[in-house]
Parts: structure tokens; C-alpha cells; sequence
């Protein structure tokens, strides 16, 4: 199974590396494509540009053979909907299942997301704790309904129709890009909480 993981990343923080990281090892994926998203149909202007944010992700996950940069939303023009990636990844990957990775407050999102259906067609969810957020809503009912433990999945055979949410505990760390970006507005370090590359960035110039 291939971890399929999207965000702003804006910036990438250790947040985001061990969800990715407890995730793989949980459910023994065979690597993690991390993609940022170029437009990102959700939210507002992003502080860092394309190219840094890119730049950022790769330079972060150098030293860890399981992560890949996918830097497929930057090729294609247009919001980058998930459905979409999705549908890239399948077509690459033929015959290997597809698991998309997200915290808990973008999965409670997720029913809102463009063409959801076709997500759920194409790939498992799984979502990761996070600090604050428990499954709520139309979100929480999709849990209940489609649920199946991290054990079963990593054993599952590759056939298993796609489709199957599972929760993974990971550890809380309660940081977020929000809260990194009102830092650097205060002219305050991030070293600890981003990867090194991050912290020199910001504490350039
Ligand atoms: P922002 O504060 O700008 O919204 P963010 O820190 O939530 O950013 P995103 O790039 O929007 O980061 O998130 C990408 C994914 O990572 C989402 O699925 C989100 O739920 C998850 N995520 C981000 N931070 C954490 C964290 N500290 N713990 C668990 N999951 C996280």
C-alpha cells in the first residue's frame, strides 16, 4: 500500500512527519508520497510560495528513503482537487492500493471535499488524532459505517475494495502551520518544532 499525504505545508512541521511517519510504520506502508498542494482549494493564499513550500518538503524528508516529494499538484494547472491526484496515482500505480492519510480536522472536512464519492473509490482514509479534533458529524457516521483497524488493513490483500476509514492513534502534538506562521510574524524562532531546513529558513535575513 502507497500513503498518500496532501497539504499546504505551509510550513511542514514535525506535525505532519510523524503523522506520516506512525502511519506508515502502522499500517507497514511500502512508502509516502508527500504532496503539497499548489492551489489549495480550501483556504486562503498561502504565505510561502509554490516553490518554497516544495523546496521546504524536500529538503525535510532528504535523509528518509520512505518519503517521496510528489510534486504532481504543481504540474497540473487548476485547484488541485484530491479526487484528482487520486485518479493520477491510480493510474501510475496499477494494483497497488492507494491510502490517504489525514489528520482528524481534515477528515471531519472531508465530506465537503469536490467529488468525495470518487475519493472513496479510489483510496482507503486513514486519519490520525489530533490534538482537539474528534470525528464529528457526517464524518463520524462515514467511521462508524466503513471502520476497519489498522491491523486488518496492513494484513488486508491487496483486492480489499478501496473505500475502508481507519483511525490511527499517533502522538499529539499540538502545532500547527497556523500557529508557526504567527511565530515567524513575531519575529520568533521554530527551531524544535519544524525540521532543521525550515528553522534556517525562516531565520535567514
Ligand atoms: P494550517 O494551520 O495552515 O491549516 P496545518 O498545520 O493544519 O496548517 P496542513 O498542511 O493544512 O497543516 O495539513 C495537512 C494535513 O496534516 C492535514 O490532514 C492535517 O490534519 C494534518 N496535520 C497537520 N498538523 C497536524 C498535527 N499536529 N497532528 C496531526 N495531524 C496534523
Amino acid at each position: 500500500m502507497i500513503g498518500v499525504f496532501g497539504g499546504t505545508f505551509d510550513p511542514i512541521h514535525i506535525g505532519h512527519l510523524r503523522l506520516a511517519t506512525e502511519v506508515a510504520e502502522t499500517l507497514s506502508l511500502s512508502r509516502v508520497h508527500l504532496v503539497p498542494a499548489a492551489i489549495p482549494p480550501h483556504r486562503g493564499e498561502p504565505l510561502l510560495d509554490p516553490a518554497t513550500r516544495l523546496d521546504l518538503v524536500a529538503r525535510s524528508i532528504a535523509d528518509e528513503p520512505g518519503f517521496v516529494l510528489d510534486d504532481r499538484e504543481h504540474r497540473r494547472a487548476g485547484p488541485s482537487y484530491t479526487a484528482d491526484t487520486l485518479d493520477d496515482f491510480a493510474a501510475q500505480f496499477v494494483g497497488e492500493p492507494l491510502v490517504l492519510m489525514m489528520g482528524m480536522d481534515a477528515f471531519n472536512g472531508l465530506p465537503d471535499w469536490h467529488e468525495v464519492e470518487r475519493i472513496l473509490q479510489t483510496a482507503h482514509i486513514a486519519v490520525a488524532t489530533r490534538p482537539g479534533s474528534e470525528a464529528a458529524g457526517t464524518a463520524a457516521q462515514w467511521l462508524a459505517e466503513r471502520r476497519v483497524e489498522p491491523a486488518e488493513l496492513a494484513h488486508a490483500p491487496a483486492d480489499t475494495p478501496v473505500g475502508r476509514i481507519v483511525p490511527v492513534p499517533i502522538t499529539r502534538l499540538d502545532i500547527s502551520a497556523t500557529t508557526l506562521r504567527a511565530l515567524v510574524e513575531q519575529g520568533r524562532s521554530l527551531r524544535y518544532l519544524v525540521p532543521e531546513p525550515v528553522t534556517r529558513h525562516f531565520s535567514r535575513g
